[in-house]
């Protein structure tokens, strides 16, 4: 059974395999997420997809925007209950009227436009990740 899944204007095609319809249907729902048509940033439509591995055991798989001045991605979160199943990571709008989809740039995109290696952005979001841990409030 072959799924299309439409990244920026890219289609990624995937092939899922099952012993029977059920099967191959349960399979096809690990793919738990829908076309991403525009990057949530600067709205290009040249996004890829792409997997990485942060300190050795981290394994992250993300859309990339792949306009050079923005360089934001989007990163799949993976159910705890079954690592195998992928959905785009969402969160919280400002306003409180719901959510939508993590897009995140680079901090330094700014300053440092011309040559981030792909090892250091994917260090960035490391970091990022980790300033977002919920903090202590102080008394
Ligand atoms: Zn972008």
């Amino acid at each position: 059974m072959k799924v299309d899944k439409k990244i920026g204007k890219r289609t990624y095609e995937f092939t899922v395999q099952g012993e029977n319809l059920f099967d191959a249907v349960m399979e096809s729902k690990k793919l738990s997420f829908y076309d991403v048509h525009k990057c949530g940033c600067c709205g290009s439509d040249d996004l890829s997809l792409d997997a990485h591995v942060a300190q050795n055991k981290f394994k992250y798989v993300t859309i990339k925007c792949n306009n050079r001045d923005c360089r934001a991605s989007l990163n799949f979160g993976s159910q705890t209950e079954n690592p195998d199943i992928f959905y785009l990571k969402l969160r919280d709008k400002a306003d409180g009227t719901g959510k939508e989809q993590d897009w995140r740039q680079p901090e330094n995109i700014q300053s440092n436009t011309s040559g981030v290696a792909p090892q250091q952005v994917a260090q960035q979001q490391v970091n990022n990740y980790a300033a977002q841990q919920p903090q202590q409030p102080r008394q």
